[in-house]
C-alpha cells in the first residue's frame, strides 16, 4: 500500500530494478538507486488489476485511461503527508487560543467570583 498518494489507480512497474511501485516516492523509500525513467512504462491497473503499456512519447488524454476498464488512472494525487501537518498546525493553534481564553476566564471569574455567587444565591 502507498501511503504517499491514498488515491493511487495504478502500479508502475519500474524500468530499472523490475518492481511494482505505486509512485516513484515509494520507490526511492525502497530502493538506493534512482527510479529510471524509460520511454516505455508498464503500469498495472488497481481496478481491473490487468497490465498494460503506454509509450510515454505518445501520452495524451486518451492514455490517461485503463485500456481494460476505462479506469481514469492519471488524477490529482491525494497526498496524506501534507494534509495532516496543515490539520494538526490548526489543532494546536486552536488548543492554544482555548487555553489562553479559559486563562482570562478564570481571572475575570475570581475577581468577580462573589458577585456571581450573591447573583446567583439572589
Ligand atoms: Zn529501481
Ligand atoms: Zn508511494
Ligand atoms: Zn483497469
Amino acid at each position: 500500500m502507498c501511503k504517499h498518494i491514498l488515491n493511487a489507480q495504478v502500479s508502475i512497474r519500474s524500468p530499472c530494478c523490475r518492481q511494482w511501485f505505486d509512485c516513484a516516492q515509494c520507490h526511492a523509500d525502497a530502493q538506493t538507486h534512482t527510479l529510471k525513467q524509460a520511454m516505455e512504462m508498464t503500469f498495472a491497473c488497481k481496478k481491473c488489476k490487468k497490465c498494460f503499456r503506454k509509450d510515454m512519447n505518445e501520452f495524451d488524454e486518451s492514455d490517461e485511461y485503463c485500456p481494460h476498464c476505462d479506469n481514469h488512472f492519471v488524477i490529482e494525487a491525494v497526498e496524506p503527508k501534507a494534509r495532516l501537518e496543515v490539520e494538526g498546525e490548526d489543532v494546536r493553534k486552536d488548543a492554544r487560543m482555548l487555553k489562553d481564553e479559559r486563562v482570562k476566564a478564570k481571572e475575570g471569574f475570581s475577581i468577580w467570583e462573589d458577585e456571581g455567587e450573591a447573583s446567583r444565591l439572589g
